[in-house]
């Protein structure tokens, strides 16, 4: 009971970091106890223990670990995907062994069909491809992708470090050194940028990886549950438990209290029976297969959405301002639109400019394959008052004295969504 207490404390906690890691620092839980704790053990704790160093040894700890955390923080190793590969092998290894001669022929095809699978998609997750990285020779092609909305991307921007024009939904990365087109983020875990080129690579390795999991702890239960037959009828009492009439919260306390003893007499059984190997890693996947399942929902929720994860803390931004009052949104002037602009007198791969040359609008913007295009522009104000004055390059195109404060996103277009089926077949053919 103590060893089945334990390891359920242990996955328990395993998967709980593994959470706060991986959803810690989306939008939508930054205002809940996950951000929290994922801004806690990201930037508070470190910060507090530099603090700390600083005080006891006047930093000589943290100056000497320095050069590791900034490698571990800011520079491109394997680590994390040596780390995740390695749980994936130990635990196949020492699941199949001990389960194999009670498989069907069918459930051992089926493993070795597949095991494979994360290895092969977190392989093209990780290599660098052409599409994903933005680089002189492929520049010109990734300006044509998408256009700038004038919500979230602006033309005219130049990154620093490539000195290249960020093409529209584009974000340089500091650890990967370059700018990636589409960025969705940076991901530990595949040590590489996910972006065009190789975002449908990661959504196929959070879905091989939730069910080879899943099927990691259904082959455990399949092989083990003949063993265990019906001695858990001991524990029958515990289960069928039920609080007593009113919700009174000690009766709720000792539902809960004898559901998880339950929970460990069950698991001590299949631990007594199949050991560490089988039952041990059994439940590890037991409870960790809703992990990459739940970021592969959240993903496909950006994709019905039309947005990148990188996208999503913007919009979330302006939803906050927007909440402080301080947003306002502008029409865009008609002719700047590029349906308008390039006509037969503007060839395609020309840049915008006015008709009589006079001044330059956005030379940067050249026309895109995408379908829609951004009929607002979007600007916050510091005092929260109507835009007096505009940057030039928002002025160039926006219709005059057109601006109106906006309170919510759902009066700003996001042109990036094209619905979710076709944004479905950009991301799975880009
Ligand atoms: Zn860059
Ligand atoms: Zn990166």
């Amino acid at each position: 009971m103590a060893l089945a207490r334990t390891l359920i404390l242990v996955a328990l906690t395993v998967s709980l970091f593994t959470f706060v890691a991986f959803f810690g620092r989306l939008p939508a839980f930054r205002n809940t106890p996950i951000g929290f704790l994922n801004r806690l053990f990201v930037l508070h704790i470190p910060s507090f223990l530099c603090r700390l160093d600083g005080k006891l040894t006047n930093g000589r700890i943290t100056s000497g670990s320095a050069r590791l955390g900034h490698y571990l923080m800011h520079d491109k190793h394997p680590v994390i995907v040596v780390f995740f590969l390695g749980l994936v092998t130990a635990c196949a290894v020492l699941l199949l062994p001990a389960v194999w001669h009670t498989l069907r022929l069918y459930h051992k095809l089926l493993t070795l069909f597949l095991l494979p699978q994360p290895y092969f998609w977190l392989w093209l997750s990780a290599k660098s491809n052409n599409a994903t990285y933005i680089t002189r020779a492929h520049h010109a092609s990734q300006m044509r992708h998408y256009p700038y909305d004038r919500v979230l991307y602006h033309p005219g921007h130049t990154c620093s470090t490539c000195k290249l024009l960020k093409p529209a939904r584009s974000k340089h990365c500091s650890i990967c050194k370059t700018c990636v087109s589409r960025m969705d983020h940076h991901c530990i875990w595949v040590n590489n940028c996910l972006g065009r080129g190789n975002y449908k690579y990661f959504l196929f390795l959070l879905l091989s990886t939730g069910i080879l999991i899943a099927y990691g702890a259904y082959l455990a239960w399949y092989s083990l549950s003949p063993l265990v037959g019906n001695q858990y009828a001991k524990f029958e009492s515990w289960y069928t438990y039920k609080p007593t009439p009113g919700s009174d919260p000690k009766s709720l306390m000792n539902w809960f209290g004898a559901k998880s003893h339950y929970f460990v007499a069950y698991v001590s059984l299949y631990l007594d029976l199949g050991g560490l190997s089988a039952a041990g890693v059994g439940l590890l996947a037991l409870l960790t297969w809703p992990l990459p399942l739940g970021l592969l929902a959240y993903h496909i929720y950006l994709i019905w959405a039309g947005m990148t994860t990188n996208e999503s803390s913007k919009w979330a931004d302006w939803r906050d301002d927007m909440a402080d009052g301080v947003v306002f949104l502008g029409k865009r002037r008609e002719d700047t639109m590029a349906e308008n602009w390039f006509s037969a007198s503007h060839p395609t791969a020309a840049p915008l400019r006015r008709a009589d040359n006079e001044e330059e609008i956005d030379v940067e913007e050249p026309q895109t394959t995408w379908p829609l295009e951004s009929r607002h522009i979007l600007v916050r104000t510091r005092d929260g008052q109507a835009p007096k004055s505009l940057p030039p390059r928002i002025q160039r195109v926006a219709e005059p004295d057109s601006f109106e404060r906006v309170w919510s996103l759902a009066a700003v277009e996001n042109v990036y969504d094209l619905g979710f089926w076709d944004n479905l077949v950009e991301v799975l053919t880009n």
